[in-house]
Parts: C-alpha cells; sequence; structure tokens
C-alpha cells in the first residue's frame, strides 16, 4: 500500500468519535454500496467514487450507486463506470450515503429499496445545514464547502489510503461545489484539503476542462433559450427563467445540459436572488433551483417548500405544474426581497 501524505492541520479536524464509529462501521463490512443522491453534481458523484477507490485499497467490495445514469460530462471521472442506478440484489452488509441527509434525496433508490434500507446499517456523511441525517452513524459538516472535503479530512483523520484516482474524484467534488474555489464556503481548510489531493495525483485541469470549458453546442442552445426568457423584479434583485420539454427540444438540449443556468443568472448585476424552475418529462412537477446572495437564505426559502441545500445554494421539487408553481413561488420570492429590503431600509435609518 502506498504512502499516504497526512497533514497535521487536517488530521483532528472531525469529531474524533464519530469517525472511530464510522470506521468501526466499515471495518467489519464486506460489501458496501455508496449511495449519491439523485440528479447527480461534481460532489456526489466524486464523493462516492472516491469513497470506493480508498476503501477498495482496504480490501472493501464496493459498489457506488445513484438512481440517475453519471452525465456524459462526467465520463473523465476514473472508475465512472462503476455506478449503477440500483442496489440489485440488496446483498450489501453497509451502505454509506453521501451529501445529502435524507433518504427521499437518493430519488427512485429510496422507493425501490425501501425495506432494506430500513435495515441495513447506514453511515451517513454530508454538509448541508439542512441535513438530518440518515444513518446510525451520521457525519455532518457545515463548515466543510463539499462532502469531498469531508471525506479528505475523513481519510486524513482514519489513515485512509488516497490513491491517485480517489484524490481527482474528490478534487472534483471540492472544485464543483465551490464554483473552482469562487464562493464564500471555500475556506483555507477546503485549500488545504485540495492541495493534499493535488500531492496525491489528481489534476485540476482533468476536472474543469470537461466539465466547465467543454461544452455540446446544444447546450450553448439552452442556455440562449433559458436567458431569452428570463425576468426581473424587485428592481432587478429578482431574476429568474425556466426550461420545460419544449425548451429542450428547441435546442436540441438534454435535461443534464441545464446545470449552469442557475449561476449564470445569479450573476446578472444588482441580482440578489436568481431562481430556475424546470419541469421535463412529468408535467405534474417543478424544480426549482435558487441561488441567493446575503441576506438571502435559500436554505430556508427551500426548505418551507419542503427541500433544502445551504444558505447561498438551495432546490426543492414541488408536486405543481410549471405554470402554476412557478408565478407562485416568484409571488413569494419578491416578497422576501421586499421583506429583506424593507429591514436594509430599517438598519440605515438607526446606524
Ligand atoms: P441545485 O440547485 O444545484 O439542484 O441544488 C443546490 C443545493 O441544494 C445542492 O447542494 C443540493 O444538494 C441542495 N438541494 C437541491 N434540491 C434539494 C431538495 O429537494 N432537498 C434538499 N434537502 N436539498 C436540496
Ligand atoms: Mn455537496
Amino acid at each position: 500500500m502506498s504512502q499516504t501524505y497526512l497533514n497535521p492541520t487536517l488530521t483532528q479536524e472531525l469529531d474524533g468519535l464519530l469517525v472511530q464509529q464510522a470506521m468501526a462501521m466499515i471495518q467489519p463490512a464486506r460489501r458496501i454500496a455508496i449511495l449519491a443522491h439523485e440528479r447527480p453534481d461534481g460532489d456526489c458523484l466524486g464523493s462516492a467514487l472516491g469513497l470506493a477507490h480508498m476503501l477498495d485499497q482496504l480490501g472493501k467490495y464496493c459498489v457506488p450507486v445513484c438512481a440517475d445514469v453519471v452525465p456524459p460530462s462526467f465520463h473523465f471521472l476514473p472508475g465512472h463506470e462503476r455506478f449503477q442506478t440500483t442496489l440489485g440484489d440488496e446483498q450489501f452488509d453497509l451502505v454509506i450515503a453521501l451529501d445529502a441527509g435524507e433518504l427521499y434525496r437518493f430519488g427512485a433508490l429510496a422507493e425501490q429499496h425501501r425495506d432494506f434500507l430500513t435495515h441495513v446499517p447506514i453511515l451517513n456523511m454530508d454538509h448541508h445545514v439542512s441535513s438530518t441525517g440518515c444513518g446510525q452513524v451520521n457525519i455532518i459538516d457545515t463548515s466543510s464547502a463539499a462532502t469531498a472535503e469531508l471525506l479528505v479530512l475523513f481519510q486524513q483523520q482514519a489513515h485512509l489510503p488516497l490513491t491517485g484516482e480517489a484524490a481527482q474524484c474528490l478534487l472534483t467534488g471540492m472544485i464543483t461545489d465551490t464554483g473552482s474555489f469562487q464562493y464564500s464556503n471555500t475556506s483555507a481548510r477546503t485549500m488545504e484539503s485540495a492541495a493534499v489531493t493535488i500531492r496525491a495525483g489528481a489534476n485540476a485541469e482533468t476536472t474543469v476542462k470537461p466539465l466547465f470549458r467543454t461544452h455540446p453546442l446544444a447546450k450553448l442552445r439552452l442556455q440562449a433559450e433559458v436567458f431569452k426568457q428570463a425576468q426581473t423584479a424587485c428592481e432587478g434583485q429578482l431574476i429568474w427563467s425556466y426550461a420545460d420539454d419544449a425548451t429542450l427540444i428547441t435546442a436540441g438540449a438534454t435535461a443534464d445540459m441545464d446545470d449552469s443556468c442557475v449561476g449564470t443568472l445569479r450573476d446578472v448585476e444588482g441580482v440578489v436572488v436568481a431562481a430556475f424552475f424546470k419541469a421535463y418529462g412529468e408535467p405534474q412537477t417543478t424544480r426549482i433551483s435558487l441561488r441567493t446572495y446575503e441576506p438571502f437564505d435559500a436554505a430556508a426559502f427551500c426548505m418551507r417548500l419542503g427541500g433544502g441545500g445551504h444558505p447561498r445554494a438551495a432546490g426543492a421539487t414541488v408536486n405543481r405544474p410549471l405554470a402554476e408553481a412557478m408565478p407562485e413561488i416568484v409571488a413569494q420570492l419578491a416578497e422576501e426581497c421586499q421583506r429583506l429590503a424593507s429591514l436594509d431600509a430599517t438598519d440605515t435609518t438607526h446606524s
């Protein structure tokens, strides 16, 4: 087994008892399913594969599982072909659930394997403020910018072997959840965790080029449609747009190509909250993605809709058609913008 670099500033960041309890679940397990949440992103995919590569080194049989197939833009992740979309014959003695703290976030997996998941031991590792914890042992660290950062801390503290493949996967999780280290969640510790992965053989461009620089033309056409449909309110503090099946057809695009739309809407000058609504396939279901700047709390807003996330990025799914859900949620967003603006005005009067 290769020698793994330890950074002394990272070896005691997590609750030591929880790390011990997590290792006590992992050590006796032989067959481990590692779950990534539905509609996967770089953090859940990179974390699940990264942990699988590390636990392979301990002689475990690991299967990364995600209800949805891995989007082609993530095919640079070493081992992506290992992902399964179901738990198959359920022959696992441990489930490790990553990057979400509620079983419903694992989508169809949670429904298809409901009975199994109520009996099997579950270890949950996540970084969302809205997480309730869905395991017997839950390591929820909201100061980690990504679940992948939490896993580097876990690797450092439990002295797990970090291979180059694992490192590339974990670096990907940190890059995607921090917007390439540009968001306010990027801490010195995030950078130090990323440095650990680069020392172990990861390379930033291997992740950044396929994810952020190389796009199919259809993705640009989808963005063009979405931005053309954008509307604003509250003097430009609120911006929103949408995509549905018709938008995808017009652009010749697929649903996974909409991932950067909400971030670009947020980058419009003067915006405090950006909302992106989508309704694909199921006409009775609308997904909302929010991106905000202080003081707008995206997680609190989405939790009221039955979803969750982080203060600056959150989401929810509502069981209503787009044409009904969008105007209603936009009205609620405008109300919250006005409430925050009035608080701000009060503050200035008193200062
Ligand atoms: P996105 O807008 O990229 O889908 O999600 C933004 C953030 O909110 C992500 O960290 C994601 O995990 C979280 N999130 C999105 N949708 C939901 C949801 O329905 N429930 C919860 N708890 N979190 C969500
Ligand atoms: Mn994450």
